[in-house]
């Protein structure tokens, strides 16, 4: 059966200059649900649940380096453990930060998501000894004795025997103020699968979300130019509580240090590796081949925009079959960032470092996952990351303020991170064609797998 994506505006013929355009891919995406609802059934599932499947992977491997890094490094300092009385905040058990976690994928109520959140509360309980009366312990003995000591010196000695209040932590279930953006995520995009799922009927609502979509980011755009201010001013109130700026500057230097080696290791050695070990090609020569959207995504922090070059980089110099690129591209734009992922990890345990709170192994791996999780919803614009970093640090009850000591630099760390998203998204496309090789062969009844010329 030949395969061919049927589209609104035939944009599966390439655009007059032979390559495919801005506009040509921006029609791409719209093209995609019904691109793949026309695809042998059998094709496309097993393509969405390969792809979807390697996404999670390659997003949770990226978290599991930056937290491997964070340890070995320690930018924040080293954290001493501080008991819950000591620093006057209790800290979240890592058993209730799992399951505020999984409380918060289900909202109950979307509306009252967009401004409050579950979070368990944490209150001290003071429980004093229950002991008979008759039985209880003198409270206070008092010893005098005579000491001798350059002279004669009578001292007094008094031991207090009453036992010091047990205090225990209750927690419970509650809410607390700020969005819930995880349970606002989690619906989204199961509502998105399920209007592709729809097809026709789904559609009015797919483009009253595209129209919503857009005229809110025409309005960002605008807000946009005010941001330098508050960002000045958000960093300048930090700087004046701070004990000590310079030693706070040391350890976001050590920080920025630390995102960059994470996303070194996994940019230019674990995904290359992966991409070698499936497919048996030289992963330089795949790497050199999108060196263009890798530039693109450094000079403009934004995976989306990098886009349509990503597609004609895969396209024109790695030869990848366009209905791979065409579904794996945009789904990893969305889904996939591995960059984002390592340093909402990283991020989350510098500022507990910084705040001297030591996690434990549950509140790691509550990290693992939210950051797993944030990378997934933020969107593929400059610094969306720093937005959902709200999720990871809600998750293990760290202060979500302390957001502002790291904007200082992340406007150079975002560059690098859109780099290895777009990265990822790419040596996607080039395992997924390599692994679905033969089922997009048989679709199209040839075994050559060249980009698509309908
Ligand atoms: N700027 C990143 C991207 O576009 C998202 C982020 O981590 O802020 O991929």
């Amino acid at each position: 059966m030949p395969l061919t994506i049927p589209h609104p505006h035939n944009s599966c013929k390439k655009s007059h200059s032979g390559a495919p355009g801005l506009q040509d891919f921006g029609a791409d995406l719209h093209c995609l649900m019904s691109g793949l609802a026309s695809l042998d059934a059998k094709t496309s599932s097993r393509l969405g649940v390969l792809t979807v499947a390697y996404y999670l992977w390659t997003t949770f491997m990226a978290v599991i380096v930056g937290i491997f890094m964070v340890s070995i490094i320690h930018p924040g300092g080293a954290a001493q453990k501080e008991t819950t009385e000591q620093s006057g905040k209790p800290i979240m058990s890592s058993a209730d930060a799992l399951l505020d976690l999984i409380r918060n994928m289900f909202p109950a109520n979307l509306v009252e998501a967009t401004f409050k959140q579950y979070r368990t509360k944490t209150t001290p309980v003071v429980k004093s000894p229950k002991v008979a009366p008759e039985e209880a312990p003198p409270r206070r003995i008092l010893i005098y004795g005579v000491q001798e000591e350059n002279g004669s010196r009578v001292q007094n000695f008094a031991l207090d025997l009453t036992p010091p209040p047990e205090v225990i932590y209750k927690s419970e279930p509650g809410t607390s103020d700020g969005m819930n953006v995880l349970g606002i995520v989690f619906f989204s995009a199961t509502m998105g699968i399920m209007l592709g799922r729809m097809g026709d009927s789904g559609a009015p609502l797919v483009s009253f979300c595209q129209c919503l979509n857009e005229s809110v980011m025409k309005i960002v755009a605008v807000a946009v130019w005010y941001f330098p201010f508050g960002i000045v001013f958000l960093i300048a109130g930090k700087i004046l509580e701070m004990d000590d700026p310079r030693a706070v500057g040391k350890k976001l230097g050590f920080y920025s240090v630390t995102v960059v080696c994470g996303l070194v290791l996994h940019g230019l050695f674990i995904l290359p590796l992966l991409y070698f070990f499936i497919t048996k090609k030289n992963p330089i020569v795949f790497i050199r081949g999108i060196l263009q959207a890798l530039l693109i995504a450094l000079a403009t922090s934004s995976s989306s925009a990098t886009l349509p070059i990503t597609f004609k980089c895969l396209l024109e110099n790695n030869h990848i079959d366009r209905r791979i690129a065409r579904f794996v591209l945009p789904v990893g734009a969305t889904i996939n960032m591995d960059g984002t992922a390592l340093y909402e990890a990283v991020a989350a345990i510098f500022i507990a470092q910084v705040n001297n709170y030591e996690l434990d192994f549950g509140q790691i791996i509550t990290i693992s996952i939210t950051a797993t999780a944030a990378s997934i919803g933020a969107a593929g614009i400059p610094q969306a990351g720093l937005v959902t970093m709200v999720i990871v640090l809600t998750s293990v009850g760290l202060p979500t303020d302390d957001i502002t000591l790291i904007i200082a630099v992340d406007w150079a760390l975002d560059r690098f991170r859109t780099m290895i998203n777009v990265l990822g998204d790419a040596l996607a496309a080039g395992i997924m064609a390599h692994i679905c090789r033969k089922d997009f062969a048989r679709d199209t009844g040839t075994e050559k797998l060249l980009p698509c010329e309908t």
